[in-house]
């Protein structure tokens, strides 16, 4: 007989997502935690700010409530400094034992899995559960550290650990009132992006380009994502033509899939000493897509086109454009392009044999430059969509492998 989650207590969590503190489910599962909670840590998290609030157990219970709505049970089933001996996950979901593998888990909620931010979880009736393992050991007896029960999709929203991630939780800024401060967040994000904890995503819009874009309103909304090395979140500051700006964190797929609007050319929102430093920079020119990319700077032109190695791999090249290539695209345009990067394919440019092979300056830079971080940063903006295109497709491929 297939013993059933639901046989356990799984109910009283499931029961008491969504709800308040004082509504009779969570009453229910707080006494089931043991009482009173040992500690509280309270946060507000995002703009607009909502107070997070994290009730400690004893026993190993953990509950998260959302401007006073419960949004996570925790299960910590190994010992943390409150809760010395660990919670007893047999009692909550029976079936699964504290040595338990992901496919005892399986096997146990009986349902599809699906992917998010590198866990694997499960979608049940009333929520979402998330077995958290010691990372890459999930196949292996003793490594079930967490079981994580949320109202949100974990696609879409946070573990609700990283909100107290020491790095990126006090991103924000808030003036004495409390309102948020843009200049000031803004300020703080490019200090983490100096320190190194901080990243910005090419393809949204660099930090420092952000009020420049806001105050020009050719956009609707400007949004710059910066992603934590640390808990790989990523926060997005959107500031809108219409409406106040919003400050979010957000799992690196959902990040991915928020809409980015293509960013105007620079001298219709750029001050003087911008447009200068983008003038001395790459920028894109052309392109072809899945084929090649042609970005310019000063007088140059830059070709970066793929070829394959074999029928497992590719890559890409970098030739700067010579005076005869310079005049034919003059002459052909786009076509010549094409033609070019094929011929540059088929040619095997990483074979010292092909007359490209040497010319490659993503593999003999002239002058040690990383030519391959320049044109990035020139094409970002259009390769986003494409990417954003590629990710739903493989969301979809695996989401219908889990259902298989
Ligand atoms: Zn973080």
């Amino acid at each position: 007989m297939t013993r059933h989650p639901e046989d356990g207590r799984l109910h009283t969590i499931l029961d008491a997502l969504c709800l308040g503190p004082d509504d009779a489910a969570v009453r229910y599962l707080i006494d089931a935690f043991g009482g009173e909670p040992v500690e509280i840590h309270e946060r507000h998290v995002g703009e607009p700010a909502v107070l997070s609030r994290h009730l400690l157990f004893e026993s190993g219970g953990e509950i998260v409530l959302h401007d006073d709505a419960v949004s996570a049970v925790i299960l910590h089933l190994t010992p943390t400094p409150i809760a010395p001996r660990g919670l007893d996950v047999s009692d909550w979901i029976r079936g699964i034992r504290k040595n338990a593998t992901f496919d005892d888990v399986k096997k146990v909620f009986d349902v599809p899995w699906r992917f998010a931010a590198g866990d694997r979880y499960f979608v049940l009736e009333a929520g979402y559960a998330r077995p958290e393992f010691v990372k890459y050991r999930d196949q292996r007896p003793g490594n079930l550290q967490r079981v994580v029960f949320t109202a949100d999709d974990p696609k879409d929203a946070c573990r609700p650990a990283d909100e107290d991630c020491r790095a990126c939780r006090d991103l924000i800024v808030r003036e004495g009132d409390g309102s948020f401060d843009v200049d000031g967040t803004v300020g703080a994000l490019i200090a983490g992006v100096e320190a190194g904890f901080l990243k910005e995503k090419s393809g949204s819009v660099a930090l420092t380009d952000l009020r420049l874009l806001h105050a020009s309103a050719l956009m609707e909304r400007v949004e710059s994502q910066v992603s934590c090395s640390t808990c790989d979140r990523v926060a997005c500051i959107t500031l809108y033509r219409d409406s106040s700006p919003t400050f979010g964190y957000y799992p690196y797929d959902a990040a991915m899939r928020r809409p980015l609007q293509a960013i105007p050319p620079i001298e219709a929102w750029g001050d003087a000493a911008r447009i200068a430093a983008a003038r001395d920079a790459m920028r894109y020119v052309d392109h072809e897509p899945g084929s090649w990319f042609l970005v310019a700077q000063h007088d140059d032109l830059y070709l970066k086109s793929r070829y394959t190695i074999n029928s497992m791999a590719d890559d890409s090249s970098l030739i700067r454009l010579d005076e005869s290539e310079r005049r034919r695209y003059r002459e052909d345009g786009h076509d010549y392009l094409t033609d070019l990067a094929r011929r540059i394919s088929s040619s095997s440019p990483h074979r010292e044999s092909s007359p490209f092979h040497l010319r490659n300056l993503l593999r003999h830079p002239d002058d040690g430059r990383d030519y391959s971080e320049e044109v990035s940063a020139a094409i970002a903006n259009h390769t986003w969509l494409a990417r954003q295109k590629q990710a739903a497709a493989q969301r979809m491929q695996t989401e219908e492998a889990a259902d298989a």
